[in-house]
């Protein structure tokens, strides 16, 4: 998509050239969706490894050099490639490649040649959307909103959990979704107190929350979105609760903006819901970025010191949970601005009554 070779920081990490794992990096300076590649990338070139049952695929979607190896591993042709450059240094991603990779290449580089973690240098990168991107992850967002409108009416008493997670994903794709952006997280009643509840066979009955939590995957960007229903009458517990959880998702909004910290961000939708006595009940980080994955820096937690900058797209999303009673909580998508933030999602978030 966006060939930020120019702005990977070689002579920061002191570095001849960057090999590069992670599908989504790959994706992202190279363009190619394939499941199974590797990048090797220099201040001159770019040069992707792939085998061949993605010859055809790799040749349509990637402007950069390509080298189809029908013998052995990727790996094993990348550090040819870094022999017969005489490169000396050469950066890895070290949280994204494995060890046995790792090993295969420090035993055969070329003598005096030597591999360097450089951690997130990518993701860094990557965190700052382009205009397309965002272009994107506005598309992604519409279409996980309207899946959202659309599989509403089919939920009423007696459905699964399952039933409405699979309603979800199949409007997703009728409206233009690739696939969910992650499993989508749909629970009833108590089951709503689990952050990442896994939908059940169990059947929704009267006076019940109807928590939702949903992503697509559209033109390989995600969305995600968590929306919270009460079937029947609520009572003034959940009410009470829900209004608690807006109040610091408004809070949190509020504060976004270009210079502030994630921390910073964080800490206004905890100050509320410990005002409200659901402090301890808070129990993840505001929200995250998001982008070619669900999640990606930066993480909107307590301590975070990252500064957010226009153009990133994060989450807003803090959440209250009581074992026993059930859980609430509120996510939308929003691009940061100079001045504040656009919300991306259109979905209202007043309490919906089924
Ligand atoms: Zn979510
Ligand atoms: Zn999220």
């Amino acid at each position: 998509m966006s060939p930020e070779r120019s702005s990977i920081p070689f002579g920061e990490f002191k570095i001849d050239a960057l090999l590069v794992s992670a599908l989504p990096n790959i994706r992202y300076l190279s363009g190619f969706t394939g499941d199974h590649a590797l990048l090797l990338v220099s201040p001159e070139s770019l040069t992707l490894f792939t085998d061949p049952r993605f010859t055809i695929q790799a040749s349509e979607e990637c402007t950069c050099a390509v080298k189809t190896v029908t013998k052995g591993p990727l790996d094993t042709a990348a550090v040819a490639q870094i022999g017969r450059n005489r490169w000396k240094r050469i950066g890895f991603e070290a949280s994204r490649m494995t060890y046995d990779v790792y090993l295969r290449i420090k035993t055969s580089l070329p003598l005096g040649a030597t591999l360097k973690p450089v951690g997130s240098v990518i993701e860094k990168l990557r965190m700052i959307k382009s205009p397309e991107e965002v272009a994107r992850i506005r598309k992604s967002v519409l279409t996980n909103s309207r899946a959202f409108a659309k599989a509403i009416p089919s939920m009423r008493t007696g459905i699964s959990e399952s039933a409405i997670a699979a309603e979800v994903e199949y409007q997703m794709r009728r409206f233009g979704a690739e696939k969910s952006a992650f499993d989508t997280i749909v629970a009833f009643g108590a089951r709503s107190a689990l952050p990442h509840a896994r939908p059940t066979s169990g059947r929704l009955g009267n006076d019940e929350l109807v928590l939702i939590d949903m992503g697509s995957c559209q033109d390989g960007y995600m969305s995600d979105m968590t929306r919270v229903l009460f079937h029947g009458r609520p009572s003034p517990r959940v009410r009470t609760m829900y209004n608690a959880v807006a109040k610091a998702q408004l809070a949190a909004l509020d504060a976004v903006r270009a210079g502030v910290t994630a921390g910073h961000v964080d800490r206004q939708a905890r100050k509320i819901l410990e005002a409200e006595g659901l402090g301890k009940e808070f129990v993840h980080s505001t929200g995250h970025g998001l982008g070619l994955e669900i999640h990606e820096p930066p993480r909107l937690g307590k301590r975070d010191k990252t500064r957010l900058e226009a153009g990133m797209v994060i989450t807003i999303e803090p959440g209250a949970y009581i074992r026993g009673f059930g859980g609430i909580r509120i996510e939308d998508t929003v691009l940061v601005t100079k001045t504040g933030c656009e919300i991306l999602t259109p979905t209202s978030k007043e309490l919906m009554l089924l």
